[in-house]
């Protein structure tokens, strides 16, 4: 077996996955002073990291199973732009996960659910300042504030319930009529009817821009990056071995950060995961990248758009279809259809680039950032569902305290790879 320990005797890491929850914490490790090699057979946020809507949204804090998403989701489902897709070949195997997913909107796991995600949230955009200062990339992270608008007059009730809870839970939020959402944003269509606006939300000015950054930082300080797919991981006596399609590998530590594809890994170290992937779907429209001035949000659509350097995205979509069917088209022709009714100017959907992506979710919605029960060499960090950009700085500094075996500075209990392991 080749074996990459340090000479220098120094703690020698490999990071499992190169997204921006990987990438974020090998530049969190290697502030650390370790010595960090990262595997992906793509290129640094390449897969999913590379296509979210870029918005730092710490404002989302209800778990995704709660008995009011239960209710509507049959008519989310049913219309065939509605935000839920569940491909009916692949129903048969989603059902165990969807079955813990619908245990899950407990009232009291909810509560334990909000209380989890928030303390990763409120910690989120002071987490970014931190990573991105230490390699002068600041301005990759946009105070853009955030706005949430409704069409319906009927949503009026949903909207004020909302605005409450955010505050209740400290966030800043201020009600927009009609003629206040287009003094704030003319790029939006007349025939809203109200919005929440946010003055704290945050964005990314593009997500993929944002890990190369990352990933050059990192190997400017010495960090190695390897194309290469690890096929399992074994702890040994002297840390853990990496069967890799480069052949085997040594190291001290390890850290699965393999976003939709971690349970597999997690699966030989004998843990049972189970983590769904929530298939979503953007458009990036190349010229318009100034037709917002901030991340707009339809609570009724189900949809965000941003705009960004590369463009202006348009993302949207829960589709529970694994990892290995092909995308499918009419999603796009749903989020043409829903840029159509938002934007005052739709121009330039037809020249939009497509893509999906495979958010990792857990039946809970808060991710795991633990080290295995048994093998202290070997960490954890993903299943970061909608929140993967949000949570990635913070992750990468709990991950970080836990492979040097310090106290982490949040409880990790509610995240832990055990907490679904039937005994
Ligand atoms: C449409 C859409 C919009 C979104 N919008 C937002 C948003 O606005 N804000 C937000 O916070 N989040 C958003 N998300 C969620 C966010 O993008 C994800 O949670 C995040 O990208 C997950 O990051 P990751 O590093 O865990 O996974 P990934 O980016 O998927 O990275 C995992 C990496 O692991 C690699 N890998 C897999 N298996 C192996 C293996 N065996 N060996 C080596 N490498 C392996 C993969 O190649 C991949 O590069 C959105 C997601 C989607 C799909």
């Amino acid at each position: 077996m080749q074996t990459t320990h340090d000479q220098a005797g120094g703690s020698r890491v490999a990071v499992v996955g190169a997204g921006v929850v990987g990438m974020a914490t090998a530049l969190a490790l290697q502030q650390h002073g370790l010595s960090v090699t990262v595997l992906d057979p793509q290129g640094p946020g390449e897969g999913t990291s590379s296509g979210n809507a870029g918005f730092i949204a710490a404002e989302l804090i209800d778990p995704l199973s709660t008995p009011a998403m239960l209710r509507q989701a049959p008519r989310l489902w049913l219309d065939p732009h509605g935000a839920v897709a569940m491909p009916l070949r692949y129903l048969p195997r989603l059902l165990p996960w969807l079955a813990r997913f619908i245990a899950a909107a407990r009232p009291a796991q909810v509560t334990r659910g909000r209380q989890a995600l928030a303390a990763l949230n409120g910690a989120a955009v002071a987490a970014w300042r931190r990573c991105l200062a230490a390699i002068g990339a600041e301005e990759e992270l946009v105070a853009s504030g955030y706005l949430l608008v409704w069409e319906s007059e009927r949503g009026r009730a949903e909207a004020r319930r909302h605005m409450e809870h955010m505050r209740r839970w400290g966030h800043e939020v201020e009600w927009l009529e009609a003629e206040q959402i287009r003094a704030r944003e003319p790029g939006l269509s007349d025939r809203l009817s109200h919005g929440l606006f946010f003055p704290g939300g945050h964005q990314v000015r593009d997500p993929l821009v944002l890990v190369r950054r990352l990933a050059q930082a990192f190997e400017a300080g010495g960090g190695e990056f390897r194309r290469a797919r690890v096929e399992g991981l074994a702890a040994t006596p002297q840390g853990v071995a990496l069967q890799t399609s480069q052949g085997n590998l040594a190291f001290d530590q390890a850290v699965v950060a393999a976003g939709a594809w971690s349970h597999h890994l997690a699966a030989g170290l004998g843990l049972e995961v189970p983590l769904e992937t929530e298939r979503g779907y953007h458009l990036t429209l190349p010229e318009r990248g100034q037709a917002l001035r901030q991340p707009v949000g339809s609570a009724e659509r189900r949809c965000v758009m941003t705009p960004m350097s590369c463009g202006l995205r348009v993302v949207g979509f829960t589709e529970l279809g694994g990892l290995a069917l092909p995308p499918d088209k009419r999603r796009y022709a749903s989020l043409r259809r829903h840029a159509c009714r938002l934007l005052a100017d739709a121009t330039g959907l037809e020249a939009s680039t497509e893509w999906m992506g495979f958010r990792p979710t857990l039946p809970d919605s808060l991710p795991v950032i633990d080290t295995h029960p048994d093998h202290p060499s070997i960490h954890f960090a993903f299943g970061h569902q909608h929140l993967g950009l949000t949570q990635a700085a913070i992750t990468a500094e709990l991950v970080g305290a836990l492979v040097k075996g310090e106290a982490p500075a949040l409880d990790l209990a509610p995240y832990r790879v055990t907490r679904f392991q039937r005994t």
